[in-house]
């Protein structure tokens, strides 16, 4: 099969009809044998009787995954990503704003120009400003922090994939924003992008509202930690915690051989306990060891988790 089509949903009734008809004319003009799969991610409205209905219409063609509740994007991917049997896996969004013509050439940068992921950049985009501008400041962190520099679009919804891919990473949360960054942490370095075509949403009204950008912020804060530290903690508690208490320590000796010094020397002294410095560095100590003990049970915890040796082999000869 060349071609999956991995669709998540969530109340898109009025979207779907015109959604397939679109891609199935795009697939028929090209060849492709393909496969299109339906995340009803929870659905309140008739979206999942439509895509029964599609199914029964099509029955080699249509999938359709219902969840029985809402989980959100990523849970929608990761299933239908588990179901994929294409050699291209591409995403699009079902609320038409992704454009099926953009699908022949996004296949051929996978298959032709070698690129494991390709993900659409709506250069001109049809979205009101109050979401343009903040993403823009977010597609900006998410590169730097990801280090993929060539990224203008993140979270676009319309994204190919050689199947490996998508096989290989796991997306969960509300991490379906860095799918670029989790593939380029399990080794998926050929990441390219394509100008696609944008439209305005047609039907319904849009899923996330202006917290996506708070929580956008945190999670890739969590991803940066996490390719950075994930394997590791003890790297990074430890040295913040031996700095600390190092801080502190020197500080608490500075404080009373300041004490002897004056004692000694016949110079009006105070006690230590008087000095605000002293409470200052005691802070920094506990603090300190404090961290400390967060490495070792960091530690702890990674020494457990199952994915601790999980490693992305190629080839073995
Ligand atoms: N979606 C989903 N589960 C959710 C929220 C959204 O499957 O909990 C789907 C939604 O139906 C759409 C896609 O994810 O197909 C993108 O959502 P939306 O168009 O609302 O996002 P926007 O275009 O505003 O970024
Ligand atoms: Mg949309």
């Amino acid at each position: 099969m060349d071609i999956s089509i991995v669709v998540p949903l969530y109340n898109e009734e009025e979207s779907l009809p015109e959604l397939y008809a679109w891609i199935e004319r795009v697939m028929k003009a090209n060849g492709f044998v393909y496969e299109v799969i339906f995340v009803n991610d929870g659905s309140t409205d008739r979206s999942w009787q439509v895509i029964e209905q599609l199914q029964e219409q099509h029955p080699d063609v249509v999938k359709g995954i219902k969840f029985r509740r809402n989980y959100g994007k990523s849970p929608a991917l990761y299933c239908g990503f588990k179901q994929a049997q294409g050699d291209v896996v591409i995403t699009m969004d079902a609320d038409l704003q992704d454009n099926p013509d953009e699908i022949p050439g996004l296949y051929r940068m996978i298959t032709q120009e070698n690129y494991d992921l390709v993900s659409g950049w709506k250069k001109k985009r049809y979205d009101p400003l109050s979401k343009t501008i903040p993403t823009k400041l977010f597609n900006a962190t998410a590169r730097r922090v990801s280090g993929i520099r060539n990224l203008h679009d993140f979270n676009c919804g319309l994204k190919a994939y050689r199947k490996e891919v998508v096989k290989n990473i796991e997306v969960y949360g509300e991490m379906h924003r860095y799918i670029p960054y989790l593939a380029k942490n399990a080794g998926f370095t050929r990441i390219g992008e394509k100008v696609v075509h944008h439209q305005a949403r047609k039907y319904g009204k849009t899923k996330f509202g202006l917290d996506r950008f708070v929580n956008g912020y945190l999670d890739l804060i969590s991803l940066w930690f996490l390719s950075v530290f994930g394997v590791k903690p003890m790297h990074f508690f430890g040295l913040l915690g031996s700095l600390m208490f190092l801080l502190g320590f020197i500080s608490v000796i500075i404080v009373g051989a300041n004490k002897l010094y004056n004692m000694n020397h016949g110079m009006p002294y105070r006690l230590v306990t008087e000095s605000p410095y002293f409470y200052l560095a005691l802070t920094l100590m506990v603090i300190g060891t404090q961290l400390f003990v967060a490495g070792f049970l960091g530690e702890l915890i990674s020494r457990n988790a199952p994915e601790r040796n999980n490693y992305q082999i190629e080839k073995i000869i």
